[in-house]
């Protein structure tokens, strides 16, 4: 027989045990949407593009698009490399790192492609902010940019190594050095702890990689070939190499290395505007003659 005691107590046990299960049954349901939704990139800020705003990442904030002199024309986006807590490689002179040359670098191009007008031009950052590979790649597929230009300052242990590198993204590197180097960029932007759906969306999109990775070949090769007057290339300027954020961003991309830092001329020539206009005049060509030909294409 129950007492008044016994039932209350045996009452709130089982309350406790069905509140427990249906804690446990919302959290079975909500622990996979919150990842699926921090995987397609958590969609809280807006970024404005001429009348329409594209949703994005918080921590990715405001992207502004230039208009192009036509509508309809695609979209560059320029990817500053490093910034805010990651200050990429110094410079010999001790004057100068890597970060900063890469930001002034980017919006002399972006000044020049948007006075040409023949595309519209966005940056992943405008300042000296923090930024990682994912957050990079999110922005180039929530704009759907046409091309990806992540601008890079080469830094090597020989202070004679000279002269700009193209890299465009491939399964197989170039060589030892291509790979080195593609996995210390990679580790530096954090990538090396997101690869969580890695395996899943890259099968789907076999041939879609196939095409960007071909593409990503084409424009390096062009601008190699652009930059032959004015710009200073290295010895085999044209490398492959695996890097996420060429990888993830989903769209046609080169990663570009301006010159060495670690070299007292590079260096001097990447820190003034009249040194850096030549090699930033054989980009703007070569990413426009890129995305005409892929508009009659
Ligand atoms: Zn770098």
């Amino acid at each position: 027989m129950w007492t008044g005691w016994d039932r209350r107590r045996k009452l709130f046990a089982a309350a406790f045990a069905f509140l427990g299960a249906a804690l446990l049954g919302l959290l079975m349901v909500a622990a996979p949407r919150a990842r699926q939704a921090q995987d397609d990139g958590a969609l809280f800020g807006e970024a404005r593009r001429g009348g329409l705003t594209v949703a994005l990442q918080e921590a990715v904030g405001d992207i502004r698009v230039t208009e192009a002199k036509a509508p309809g024309r695609p979209i560059v986006l320029l990817d500053p490399g490093h910034g805010g807590a990651d200050p990429g490689a110094p410079g010999v002179s001790g004057q100068v790192r890597e970060k900063d040359l890469t930001l002034v670098f980017s919006r002399e191009l972006r000044d020049l492609l948007a006075r040409r007008g023949r595309v519209r031009v966005a940056m992943t950052r405008e300042d000296d902010r923090t930024l990682s590979l994912d957050q990079r790649a999110a922005i180039a597929r929530k704009l759907g940019a046409g091309l990806l230009v992540s601008i890079h300052m080469d830094s090597a242990p020989n202070p004679l190594a000279r002269g700009a590198t193209v890299y465009s993204l491939s399964d197989v590197a170039s060589d030892a050095e291509a790979a080195r180097f593609a996995m210390a960029e990679n580790a530096a932007g954090g990538a090396l702890t997101s690869e969580r759906d890695a395996s899943v969306r890259f099968l789907l999109s076999d041939l879609a990689l196939r095409d960007q990775m071909q593409d990503s070949a084409a424009l390096a090769s062009r601008l190699v070939k652009s930059g032959g007057n004015g710009m200073l290339l290295r010895p085999e300027p044209h490398k492959f190499a695996a890097f996420h954020i060429l990888r993830r961003s989903e769209v046609p991309g080169v990663l570009f290395e301006a010159g060495y830092i670690s070299n007292a001329d590079d260096e001097a020539r990447l820190m003034t505007a009249e040194g850096r206009k030549p090699i930033v005049e054989a980009l703007a060509r070569a990413i426009e003659t890129e995305l005409s030909l892929r508009m009659v294409r």
